[in-house]
C-alpha cells in the first residue's frame, strides 16, 4: 500500500488528493492545513494520520484540544511543516501549500530523501536552483502535480530527452481573454474570482485572471525541465484540454489531453508510473468539437512578461517577482488596490529592488521579504 503526506490539505489541491487516496486506498499519514482546524478535525478522523500540523499557531491550542482523543501528533507553524517534511512517515510528500510558505518544506524533505509531489509552483519560481541542486545531488525525483507539467512530464516518458526541443505551455486566458487594459480598469474581486474551466483556490484564481499564473509555470517549467526560456512557447488554449505538449527534434509534437480535472495530474504524481481509474469523467473529443490556439497579449497581461523577463534576469529575480506579487494580490483580494495594479507593482518590482545571486534559503526569503515590503511601501504612498 502506498502512503503520502500532505501539506495543504484542506485547500482545493489538497481535497482532490484525499478523494485520489480514498478510491486508491492510499495511507494518509500528515495532514497540515493553513488555519482551518475544523476541517483538520474531519480529516483526521477520517484518515486517522501520524500528523496534524495548523501552520498559524494561535489555532494550534484548539486543534490540540479537538484531536485529545486520538493518537494523532499535533503540530504548528513552520516548525509542524518541516518535521512533517523531514520524518519519512509516508513514501511521498504532496506539497500544495499556497505561496514561498512552500520552499523550506521542499527543501527539508529533500534534505531527507523523501521524494515529492509538487503543487506548490512558488516554491520553484523562488528557489529553483536550490531545490533543483538539492534534487539532483539526492537523486531524488520531483513530480509535477500543476496540470501543465504533468503533461509535459508525462509527454516526456518513452523518449530521450536530449531530442526535445522546445515545450508548449498551454494556458486557458483567464476570465479576461480578449480584454484591453482598459476594459480591465474597473474589474473586480469577484469578477476576476470566476475562472472559465478550473476550480481552485482564491490565490491562484488571481494569478489566472492576470496570467501570472502562466508567468510562475513558464519559470516552473525551466527549472522542472531544464529548459532555456527560447525553449518555452505560451500558447493561449481556452478549452484547457491540451494541458500542454512537447515537440521533438523530429518535428513530432506530442500532446497530453483530459477534461480539465486536477485529480487526473494529483493521481499520476501519487502513482506514478502507474495510470489507474480515476474518479473524474472520460475526454470526449466530439463533446468540444474545436479546440483553439492563440497567441499570448503580453501588453494587456504584463505579468506574464514580467515574469518572462525575471527569468531572464535570473538570481533573485523571480523570487522578487513572486514575492511583489504574493503581496499585491493578498492586497487586491483586501480591496486595496486595483486589479491593474497587481502587474504594475510586480513589474515595479523585479524593475527597482536590485538583483542578486541565491545561494541559500535564507537569501531568498531576503528577496522575497524586500519585494513584499516594497509592495506595501507603493501601496502607502
Ligand atoms: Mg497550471
Amino acid at each position: 500500500m502506498k502512503s503520502v503526506s500532505i501539506l495543504g490539505s484542506t485547500g482545493s489541491i489538497g481535497e482532490q488528493a484525499l478523494e485520489v487516496a480514498r478510491r486508491h486506498n492510499i495511507a494518509v499519514r500528515a495532514v497540515a492545513a493553513n488555519s482551518s482546524v475544523d476541517k483538520l478535525e474531519q480529516q483526521v478522523r477520517e484518515f486517522a494520520p501520524k500528523y496534524a500540523c495548523v501552520y498559524e499557531e494561535s489555532r494550534y491550542t484548539d486543534l490540540k484540544t479537538r484531536l485529545a482523543d486520538t493518537d494523532t501528533t499535533v503540530l504548528c507553524g513552520m516548525d509542524g511543516l518541516c518535521e512533517i517534511a523531514a520524518s519519512g512517515c509516508a513514501e511521498i510528500l504532496l506539497n500544495s501549500v499556497v505561496g514561498m510558505v512552500g520552499l523550506k518544506p521542499t527543501l527539508t524533505a529533500i534534505s531527507a530523501g523523501i521524494p515529492i509531489a509538487l503543487a506548490n509552483k512558488e516554491t520553484l519560481v523562488a528557489g529553483g536552483s536550490l531545490v533543483m541542486d538539492a534534487a539532483k545531488e539526492k537523486n531524488l525525483p520531483i513530480y509535477p502535480v500543476d496540470s501543465e507539467h504533468s503533461a509535459i512530464f508525462q509527454c516526456l516518458q518513452g523518449n530521450d530527452r536530449s531530442q526535445l526541443r522546445k515545450i508548449i505551455l498551454t494556458a486557458s486566458g483567464g476570465p479576461f481573454f480578449g480584454k484591453t487594459k482598459a476594459d480591465l480598469r474597473d474589474v473586480t474581486v469577484e469578477q476576476a474570482l470566476n475562472h472559465p474551466n478550473w476550480s481552485m483556490g482564491s490565490k491562484i484564481t488571481i494569478d489566472s485572471s492576470t496570467l501570472m499564473n502562466k508567468g510562475l509555470e513558464f519559470i516552473e517549467a525551466k527549472w522542472l525541465f531544464d529548459l532555456t526560456p527560447d525553449q518555452i512557447e505560451v500558447v493561449v488554449h481556452r478549452q484547457s484540454v491540451v494541458h500542454s505538449a512537447v515537440e521533438y527534434d523530429d518535428c513530432s509534437v506530442i500532446a497530453q489531453m483530459g477534461v480539465p480535472d486536477m485529480k487526473i495530474p494529483i493521481q499520476y504524481a501519487l502513482l506514478y508510473p502507474n495510470r489507474l481509474e480515476c474518479p473524474t469523467k472520460p475526454l470526449s473529443l466530439t463533446d468540444y468539437g474545436m479546440l483553439t490556439f492563440e497567441k499570448p497579449d503580453l501588453d494587456t497581461f504584463d505579468c506574464l512578461r514580467t515574469c518572462m523577463h525575471a527569468m531572464e534576469l535570473g538570481g533573485a529575480a523571480p523570487a522578487i517577482a513572486n514575492g511583489a506579487n504574493e503581496a499585491a494580490v493578498a492586497a487586491f483580494l483586501d480591496r486595496k488596490i486595483s486589479f491593474l495594479q497587481i502587474g504594475e507593482l510586480v513589474a515595479a518590482a523585479v524593475e527597482q529592488i536590485p538583483n542578486r545571486q541565491l545561494d541559500c534559503y535564507e537569501t531568498v526569503l531576503a528577496a522575497d521579504s524586500e519585494a513584499r515590503a516594497f509592495v506595501a511601501e507603493q501601496i502607502a504612498r
